[in-house]
């Protein structure tokens, strides 16, 4: 059939179709790093044929929307933390989507009830204890952690690191504000050295000798054991999932966004629509040891050789509103003097 074609003919089609090809893409704000979602969008482009653009930005994602403002490029926000969604939602910058199948792959505490963001990965903030100097059931609970037996035996990194101040959100949710300033005082009381470093560091100062317990997320485990240097750290540490007394592990999440200007909208929506499908679920899953939020979707067998955990039933917008609370009280409570 297209051998027929005159040669004329085949190129004024060219002409036509050019424009058309030319706007089959979709520009994505990136604060996930360029290993975790590359995969992702080349799938998306082999099934699809839309071009996938990213600008990986380390920080002020949400300043340059802002400032960019109806003449964004931008379609579509990937961030981590509950917090860092909340806020893209706050400056005004995202739109709502109304998706059956984003409904229909992603449990209602995984997305926002007005549509604005939604989750796709989602990680528990976890003790790893030292084989050697922590007994099973010793430490079960987040509370435990204010307990002076534990004195000068915990390692964490910056209390002011969202991680952190997510986790500490989890604490007001349950205990109040005072109660968690209490908690603050004791966890500090209880610290082998000043915060300092990233999650990998504090499991390394286990493995040292420098503390026996430390608090991080569950993926570094994952991480840590394809490194060959990284890996004893790992080997030094049991995986234990705390729970707030009463409740589940603290989780939060990788999520997404479409944002208001989205010059390319239908483009943005098939892509938001692919990271919840049980392919990119699973991809997305597997390239950092996270949890799909779809819960068909299969999870990495090193993920699941963890073990199951139950989540904090907090919900996480609640989370998201304590969050300056939170950085105030540890400010107050010089936690990482
Ligand atoms: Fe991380």
């Amino acid at each position: 059939m297209f051998a027929r074609l005159k040669p004329l003919f085949a190129a004024s089609a060219f002409v036509l179709i050019a424009p058309i090809l030319q706007a089959a893409e979709v520009n994505v704000y990136s604060y996930r790093q360029p290993e975790l979602v590359r995969p992702l969008f080349d799938a998306f482009t082999k099934d699809t044929g839309i071009t996938v653009n990213v600008a990986f930005l380390n920080k002020g994602l949400v300043e340059k929307l802002v400032a960019e403002g109806k003449r964004s490029p931008a379609d579509v926000v990937l961030t981590v933390d509950i917090a860092r969604l909340a806020a893209v939602v706050e400056a005004g910058v995202t739109q709502p989507v109304e998706s059956t199948t984003l409904s229909a792959n992603i449990p209602a505490i995984f997305r926002d009830p007005g549509n604005q963001w939604f989750g796709l990965t989602s990680r528990a903030r976890v003790v790893f204890a030292s084989k050697d100097r922590v007994a099973a059931g010793e430490v079960t609970s987040y509370e435990d952690l204010a307990n002076p037996k534990w004195k000068g035996r915990i390692c964490i990194r910056s209390g002011t690191h969202a991680y952190n101040l997510a986790l500490f959100s989890g604490v007001i949710a349950h205990l109040g504000e005072d109660g968690a300033k209490a908690w603050l005082e004791g966890v500090r009381d209880n610290l082998a050295r000043k915060p300092q470093g990233n999650d990998r560091g504090q499991v390394k100062a286990v493995w040292a000798g420098e503390c026996d317990i430390a608090l991080g997320n569950t993926y570094y485990m994952g991480a840590m054991l394809d490194n060959p240097e990284q890996k004893q750290w790992a080997d030094a540490v049991d995986i234990i999932f705390p729970v707030f007394e009463g409740s589940g592990t603290h989780v939060n999440l990788s999520g997404m966004a479409m944002t208001k200007a989205a010059p390319n909208r239908d483009n943005a929506l098939k892509l938001m629509e692919y990271l919840s499908s049980p392919e990119a679920q699973s991809i997305y899953g597997e390239a950092n040891f996270e949890y799909p939020v779809l819960e068909s979707a299969a999870i990495s067998e090193r993920v699941a050789s963890w073990g199951e955990f139950t989540p904090d039933d907090v919900n996480l917008m609640d989370l998201a509103s304590h969050r300056s609370t939170a950085l105030r009280l540890v400010e107050e409570v010089h936690f990482d003097n």
